[in-house]
């Protein structure tokens, strides 16, 4: 048994997945011409986009990581807490653009901008693998963005079920029985 098995049907394949990053590296590359920046991964569910979508970028920029859990194993994203978050010197006065896997409810996010700006960052833009725009529950697009989902719980490329399937190369939907009880 490998992690391939307990997938339903696969939403983006590994090209699909390549050529999307290209198009919005070249977004991101064009948005920041000219002018140092910071990319903040969000940890955990972050890593794997933001190291591919940092070398497709030509510009001069650093990398940051901070990592953010909402409370629960579940499939339902629940009260955000703040485990680390950069030094001081690595957000005040630098523009910042936030990386995170998944824009569902737009609460991470949302709360996340508002907390690095309180910490002096000059400007904070958002950049997101995954884009679900049915389950928003609070005024929150990205700037920048991949693919757009339906209303299904996703896995791979990073995104987890409890923990499990960061490590697919492609985001395929789990087969419903292993989350529904
Ligand atoms: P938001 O605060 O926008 O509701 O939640 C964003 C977080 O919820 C994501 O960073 C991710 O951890 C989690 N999440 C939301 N939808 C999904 C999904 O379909 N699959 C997985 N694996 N995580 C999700
Ligand atoms: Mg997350």
């Amino acid at each position: 048994m490998t992690v391939h098995d307990d997938i339903e049907r696969v939403l983006y394949a590994e090209d699909q997945i390549k050529t999307g990053i290209d198009r919005v590296a070249a977004e991101v590359s064009r948005a920041y011409a000219g002018r140092d920046f910071t990319v903040v991964s969000v940890l955990k569910g972050s890593c794997v986009f933001a190291s591919d979508l940092i070398r497709r970028i030509p510009n001069r920029l650093e990398l940051a990581f901070l990592a953010a859990s909402s409370y629960g194993a579940g499939t339902e994203s629940g009260e955000l807490r703040i485990d680390f978050v950069p030094t001081g010197s690595e957000i005040e006065g630098r523009d910042l653009l936030l990386v995170d896997d998944i824009l569902d409810t737009g609460r991470t996010l949302a709360k996340l901008k508002v907390e690095l700006r309180a910490r002096g960052a000059r400007d904070v833009r958002t950049c997101v693998f995954l884009d679900k725009p049915s389950r928003r529950s609070v005024e929150m697009e990205a700037d920048f963005k991949c693919f757009e989902v339906e209303n299904l719980f996703v896995v791979g490329y990073g995104l987890d079920y409890a923990g499990r399937y960061r490590n697919l190369p492609y985001v395929g939907a789990l087969r419903r029985e292993l989350y529904t009880t």
